[in-house]
């Protein structure tokens, strides 16, 4: 749809009008109306951009650069001029960038760098619905900050400008003291919803939806008259492993006899997930040629980030992929789980933007009443705060229980990220940032792993491990072919890369595959051959990179830490590892399993994808698996190197945690107790209540000094690239 046919259009002169007179509006309408590419054009274009520039925030990266590389186009300039973006580790924008989109996170972190935001006259929260965490403290941070008066030290009046669907529109108004809202009634057509009945509550926890979903949708191809396909599953391997299987499918359709609409004449599968290029994204906006039908197979991205036009069929999964605390392990898991009520009305309303559509939904009516919530639960209320908690310390925030929250987050789990920023030294017993608190928030990194990092840097060897962050940081760089065939074959390559750096160590073959692709002639080539993602490990290269440029500003610093160690060069990667994921310390407990040690003592597994595990398949005893692979390698070769792995995996540290019918650690990497075993009192050595004791509004001289501690520390980094 044309910027000059949508919804919004129509409400132009009001829009900009209220923007003007008023310091805070809400704007809601039905997604794809156009708020978030037309509303900041309207505003830029009224000369409301004049003394500073508009900030528009989205939850999701893909959101970002997309909707910007459409208003750059629609406004006839190119991306990173007037109409640019930033996410963590790509800023494309400049000084004259008068629109710039970024994720909310990135605001946060130009809060943290300058707290009046003097670049900005206007900042849009968009996609307010979703509830981020980042976005969620942004309305607090905001409000604070703005909502009452001009704050000394800023030139002009800031506007704040919140755009949602229409969830919760009075509740937000009343937050933001009873401001205006603004409604752009959009136009919808009927969506016949009809219940497949392929999944029952007995699914929770299978992946069985995509192979049902692939069923279905081949079916609507086959059966349903012109029209796209929306294809919502969880999560870049299972889609891709379902275009995989479409297009097996669909390469062999006869469509002289089999297609009931005989103008559709060919498939074209795409797949949309939140680590994808904006070349790829784009293709998903473009029209199919004539007689094409076009099926996309998306996350939850395309529910409301993203409006694919055409779509008059989508097929619900029920699923989505979600953070969650769980509080049973203590960790925020990433896990698949049902989708609310009214996220599956919104996925079913994506089929009646241009016409009538229909919705498939797998699941059957009793999954719909027995294990779909009414709606989703804010991203504040489940997950770990530890991340935004240090920075509203760093921002002076110091009473963090009783700040201006939309949904105030349980106490006890701002009590336990005030415990972890305890834990890794961030924060003191009193509750106050400590100067590695204050080095920690530099990074776009969480907090475990930026303390990895400064170790190393304090012991001269930042580069072993800005690589491992960076790696961390982008998409799976893993191929995982759907085909069994070549699944095997990526996994002999991987177990190569693995066994290259000893064979039980995650982090070291992630670092070694970073080392041997930018060491390569031809990287790509080097990436096809062992089946890894060159694009994720060029990004990688770009992100390692910015990281290198924070380093080295904070070790000029004449307090960063400075230490010496004498070892291998294996075994310092691996005390740099501990000093951040120590709280992430697991001991084993049985012949596969291990036993967290954060206090929880939950039974964990590693997770196959884990190259340990690769070299020992579950359900195979190490016996066959030795003679399955006497061709690759003698029977006591094999032998011996089980034996000294099971040896040697007492212990382990995890990079994170995922949940499907057991608790499964990724990423892992053996440690040796003595390295952690100082480090574990700090596990359980403090009540957190002690640390929120302090909690209280009124700022001390002590505080005013430590504040212009920071200062001198921001603008001794300033210069170093803020990618947040
Ligand atoms: P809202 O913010 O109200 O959900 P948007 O402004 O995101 O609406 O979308 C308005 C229109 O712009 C939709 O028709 C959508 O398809 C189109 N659009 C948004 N981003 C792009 C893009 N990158 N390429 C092509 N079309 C796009």
């Amino acid at each position: 749809m044309e910027g000059s046919e949508l919804p919004i259009r129509r409400h132009r002169r009001a829009l900009v009008r209220a923007v003007s007179e008023r310091p805070f509006l809400i704007v809601t309408g039905e997604t794809g109306s156009g708020k978030s590419t037309q509303l900041p054009k309207y505003l830029y274009e009224a000369g409301l951009a004049e003394h500073g520039a508009i900030g528009v925030t989205q939850p999701r990266r893909v959101a970002t650069m997309s909707v910007a590389q459409r208003v750059a186009e629609e406004m006839g300039c190119e991306l990173g001029g007037l109409v640019g973006y930033q996410v963590r580790f790509d800023d494309c924008s400049c000084e004259e960038t008068a629109i710039k989109y970024m994720t909310d996170g990135c605001l946060l972190r130009h809060i943290l760098a300058d707290p009046l935001l003097s670049k900005y006259s206007i900042i849009i929260l968009d996609e307010a619905h979703e509830r981020s965490l980042s976005t969620d403290i942004l309305f607090g941070l905001l409000k604070k900050l703005f909502l009452q008066n001009k704050p000394p030290g800023r030139k002009t009046e800031m506007k704040v400008v919140v755009m949602s669907a229409t969830l919760e529109v009075d509740k937000l108004s009343e937050f933001f003291g009873h401001c205006s809202v603004l409604h752009i009634p959009g136009r919808s057509y009927p969506v016949k919803e009809i219940f497949c009945n392929l999944l029952s509550p007995r699914d929770t926890g299978s992946s069985a939806y995509v192979t049902e979903a692939v069923k279905v949708t081949l079916d609507i191809h086959l059966n349903e008259p012109e029209g796209d396909i929306l294809v919502f599953l969880t999560g870049q391997i299972e889609i891709e492993k379902a275009c995989d299987l479409l297009f097996k499918k669909a390469e062999s359709i006869d469509y002289r006899y089999e297609v009931h609409d005989q103008s559709i004449e060919g498939l074209l599968i795409l797949p949309l997930y939140g680590s994808m290029s904006t070349d790829q994204q784009k293709r998903i906006f473009l029209p199919a040629p004539k007689g094409i039908r076009k099926c996309v197979v998306s996350t939850n991205i395309a529910a409301t980030s993203l409006t694919i036009e055409g779509v008059r069929y989508v097929v619900d999964s029920g699923f989505v992929k979600q953070l969650n605390h769980n509080p049973r392990v203590g960790l925020d898991i990433l896990e698949v789980v049902p989708i609310s009520k009214s996220e599956a009305m919104q996925r079913a309303g994506r089929a009646g933007r241009t016409s009538s559509g229909k919705s498939y939904r797998l699941y059957s009516t009793e999954f719909w009443e027995q294990c779909m919530p009414d709606h989703t639960v804010p991203e504040i209320q489940r997950t770990s705060l530890t991340s935004v908690i240090l920075t509203l310390k760093c921002l002076s925030v110091h009473d963090v229980i009783r700040f201006p929250y939309l949904d105030r987050p349980e106490e006890r789990h701002i009590l336990e990220a005030l415990k972890q920023l305890y834990q890794c030294d961030a924060i003191d017993r009193r509750g106050h940032v400590t100067r590695l608190g204050e080095f920690l928030v530099q990074f776009p990194l969480p907090p475990n792993l930026s303390c990895a990092v400064i170790k190393a840097a304090s012991l001269d060897c930042e580069d072993m491990l800005l690589p491992i962050a960076a790696m961390l940081s982008v998409e799976n760089v893993f191929i995982r072919p759907g085909d069994p065939q070549k699944q095997k074959e990526a996994e002999l390559q991987h177990q190569e890369l693995s066994s290259q750096v000893g064979g039980c160590n995650d982090f070291a073959t992630l670092l070694n595959i970073f080392e041997q692709c930018k060491a390569s002639k031809s990287p790509s080539a080097w990436c096809h051959k062992y089946w890894i993602h060159w694009r994720a490990v060029k990004s990688a290269i770009s992100v390692e990179k910015q990281l290198r440029e924070i380093t080295s500003k904070l070790k000029q610093l004449p307090d960063f830490p400075k230490e010496t160690f004498e070892g291998s060069r294996t075994e310092l990667l691996r005390r740099c590892l501990c000093a951040g994921y120590f709280i992430n310390v697991a001991r084993r407990s049985a012949a596969r399993t291990f036993c967290t040690m954060d206090g929880h003592g939950s039974i964990v597994y590693i997770h196959p994808s884990s190259t340990h595990r690769l070299s020992f398949p579950s359900g195979c005893s190490w016996i066959s698996w030795a003679i399955l692979n006497t061709s690759c390698c003698s029977f006591s070769l094999w032998k011996v190197k089980l034996y000294n792995q099971e040896t040697r995996l007492e212990w382990i540290i995890f990079h994170d945690v995922t949940v499907t019918s057991k608790i499964y650690v990724r990423t892992v990497c053996p440690v040796r107790y003595e390295w952690v075993k100082d480090l574990l009192p700090r596990l359980h050595q403090i009540d957190a209540y002690e640390l929120s004791s302090v909690a209280r509004e009124e700022v001390t001289e002590e505080e005013i000094t430590r504040w212009k501690h920071k200062e001198d520390l921001r603008r001794q980094c300033e210069g170093a690239k803020d990618n947040p």
